[in-house]
């Protein structure tokens, strides 16, 4: 036997460990759930392999997982035969942090310490294979992926700063691919090991994982079996002659053996009736698939038929990710594709999806795609496309959806987390300008603590009033005092205001609304309709020399000095030409240029 071979974890690890251990002590029953979800995802990843490359399937062609309890000994066995790990991905998963869940943990670890410590939110997050140490005093890993073909167990104890890998070569202990999870309980602990408790919790908290999960339980059916009959009885029967059946007498008893008993529902939650979905369903599938706390603003869940068939379940999450304030750059992993209930990839967002709507969360899953389905494949598939469509329409009800609710708090969440986002869309998606411009927000000169959208300015329009107003500002303050507002507050018309450096730009590429023009207020040729040409012209004469002489001063710095009705108690003002940059716009380019 090869000697096992002795690993000190990353500092962080230990780290990691003690905190989960400390923070989730009340909530220990977690363990079975990131456990088994580690067992789905090393499933996911096999059957995707396997499409390609069937022999993967021959050791093994079941996928499954199967959990296992002695509840005399205390301990818990959890195996599936997923993609398993080679003895370098052993220290590389099992040694160092896995980033995925454990950033979003140590977060709400923060926060809810900030709130007064609610163990229970912290319970939702996906801590990962150390919460196993949550239950065990030992833990062992015994794994074959089917690329070494070698089968390697890693051993590591609750509160180690160290862990051991060898090579399993016990022939009673080899399994054909996968791996095995052995969970040595803590004393006060053993109560997991009872088959009722690792059934109810399979049932309570992985009743979305897609693979069948068994469970080992002692069953127990009815068999009638024959007895003596007491001679007593038998003299006091009249029947005494009747047929020899009927002088034995039956007795019914449970007979009792162990088996494996399937434990979860494995039919996706995309494949039900939407009539039969309720809305907990949606939102505990949302949390438990992108590992969120929080339940998600707003869901969709559609079938779609005909050209293409695909199913979707697409979601709003309450909050923009954390850290992530570059809408436009980062990365996300928030569509998961399947091809006919097959897991394909979380990395194809950016094909399924235009990047502006990158905040959206949700599955499709495709009959119509091959299951070998690339990046390149789904780029140039005429049926990407209309999927793309569809879901971007799917998306934008949605929204809408959110934006004619009762409680315009809801509105205002949305606004705040991925009002960018969608002033992203202005500029980059001209297509659903329509979709996009009714689910704008902005502030006004008669509105400067309340968000107002493009029809309830519209709403508010003078009956002579042909344009929309604005004013691109660094904030609500220097907006409110510009003194290109003086005319249009006299005249009670509203101006919005775009604070938001994107906002101008968005509100270019937007053009009109509902037939009414965008008019910047700070351009030279804004017309109020309130112009007297006569009076402007003597004006003009009046002042000509005036205005000569400004410009002779001022010179290089200003295209021109003109004569204007603009104002009302301001002196003068410096506004853009009318094929210039706003006042904002420039602020902008030059803060880019640096
Ligand atoms: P996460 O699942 O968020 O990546 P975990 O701490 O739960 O983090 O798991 C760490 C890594 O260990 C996984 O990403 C995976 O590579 C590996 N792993 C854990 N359990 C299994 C398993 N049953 N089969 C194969 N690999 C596993
Ligand atoms: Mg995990």
């Amino acid at each position: 036997t090869p000697p096992a071979e002795r690993y000190e974890y990353q500092a962080e690890v230990s780290r990691l460990m003690e905190l989960i251990v400390n923070s989730l002590y009340s909530n220990k029953e977690v363990f079975l759930r990131e456990l088994i979800s580690n067992a789905s995802d090393a499933l996911d990843k096999l059957r995707f392999l396997s499409v390609t490359d069937p022999e993967l399937l021959k050791e093994a062609a079941d996928l499954d997982i199967r959990i296992q309890t002695d509840k005399d000994n205390g301990i818990v066995t959890i195996t599936d035969t997923g993609i398993g790990m080679t003895q370098q991905e052993l220290v590389d998963c099992l040694g160092t942090i896995a980033q995925s869940g454990t950033a979003k943990f140590l977060k709400a670890l923060k926060d809810s310490k900030d709130a007064g410590g609610d163990n229970n939110l912290i319970g939702q997050f996906g801590v990962g294979f150390y919460s196993a140490f949550l239950v065990s005093d030992r833990v062992v890993v015994s794994t074959k992926s089917p690329k070494s073909g070698k089968q390697y167990v890693w051993e590591g104890e609750a509160n180690a700063s160290s862990y051991t890998i060898r090579e399993e070569t016990d022939p009673e202990k080899l399994i054909p691919r996968g791996t095995r999870l052995t969970l040595y309980l803590k004393r006060d602990d053993k109560g997991f090991a009872h088959p009722e408790r690792i059934q109810k919790l399979v049932k309570n908290y992985s009743q979305f994982v897609s693979f069948p999960i068994y469970t080992w339980q002692e069953r127990g059916y009815t068999k009638e079996v024959e007895v003596d009959e007491d001679p007593a009885e038998a003299k006091s029967d009249e029947q005494d002659d009747k047929t020899e059946q009927k002088k034995k007498k039956t007795k019914t008893v449970v007979e009792k053996y162990w088996d494996w008993e399937l434990t979860n529902e494995t039919q996706p939650i995309w494949l039900r009736n939407p009539k039969e979905v309720t809305t907990e369903e949606y939102n505990e599938f949302y949390k438990k698939t992108f590992n969120e706390y929080l339940d998600p603003l707003a869901s969709s869940h559609f079938p779609t038929e005909g050209e293409v068939e695909f199913r979707s379940i697409l979601y709003v999450p309450a909050v923009a990710p954390m850290g992530k304030d570059d809408v436009i750059n980062t990365k996300t992993k928030n569509i998961r594709l399947y091809v006919k209930r097959v897991f394909i990839s979380e990395d194809f967002d950016g094909e399924l999806f235009p990047r502006y709507l990158s905040f959206v969360k949700g599955v499709v899953d495709s009959n119509d795609l091959p299951l070998n389905v690339s990046r390149e494949i789904l780029q140039e598939s005429r049926l990407v496309r209309i999927m793309r469509k569809r879901l971007v329409r799917k998306a934008f009800d949605m929204i809408l959806g959110i934006s004619m609710s009762e409680n315009r708090d809801d509105y205002d969440k949305f606004w705040e987390n991925f009002g960018k986002h969608l002033k992203l869309g202005c500029i980059e998606d001209r297509e659903n300008h329509k979709r996009l411009a009714p689910l704008l927000r902005f502030f006004s000169s008669q509105s400067e603590n309340e968000f107002i959208s493009l029809d309830e300015y519209v709403e508010n329009m003078k009956p002579e009033q042909k344009d929309i107003y604005y004013i691109a500002a660094d904030s609500v303050t220097s907006a409110k005092n510009t003194p290109f507002l003086e005319k249009l507050t006299e005249k009670d018309l509203e101006v919005l205001f775009l604070v938001d450096p994107i906002d101008e730009i968005a509100i270019q590429n937007l053009k009109s609304y509902k037939e009414k023009n965008f008019v910047d207020i700070s351009k030279e040729d804004l017309d109020l309709g309130d112009k007297n040409e006569e009076k402007e012209k003597e004006m003009k004469q009046e002042f000509a020399q005036t205005c000569d002489w400004i410009k002779k001063r001022l010179g290089d710095k200003v295209a021109s000095v003109q004569i204007s009705n603009r104002l009302s108690s301001s002196p003068c003002v410096l506004a853009s030409g009318k094929f210039g940059w706003s006042a904002n716009m420039e602020r902008l380019m030059k803060a880019q240029a640096v």
